[in-house]
């Protein structure tokens, strides 16, 4: 018998919570074991890089987005920078210079993760 069949509760409503919490732990494991590998901003603001190799922040929500395309650790957002749409990726900001970094952080897109 599954642990969820034993449980007081009805088991439907037992399993989803289960679910829920650990999908929740998930996401913050995720989140913090990102920001420890340098990708600063990972759940906030985030330097993204575009295919054509533009730069820019944007936020970047594991798991939660309103204004892209999720392909999982990739995702298909607008570049404000080349104005056009494109397969976006984390950029390490301990990987980019000092120019980099600051040309990234002049170039946002709308406030919505
Ligand atoms: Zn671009």
């Amino acid at each position: 018998m599954s642990k969820c069949a034993r449980a007081n509760h009805s088991p439907a409503t037992r399993c989803r919570v289960a679910f829920v919490l650990f999908a929740g732990l998930s996401l913050v494991g995720f989140t913090v074991v990102a920001r420890r590998r340098g990708y600063s901003g990972m759940g906030g603001n985030t330097v993204v890089r575009c295919r054509d190799g533009h730069m820019f922040t944007t936020i970047w929500i594991p798991g939660i987005s309103f204004k892209s395309l999720r392909l999982g650790w990739w995702r298909l957002q607008y570049c404000p920078v080349g104005k056009h749409w494109s397969i976006v990726v984390p950029v390490k900001v301990t990987d980019l210079s000092e120019e980099e970094r600051e040309a990234a952080a002049r170039e946002r897109d709308i406030r919505l993760p």
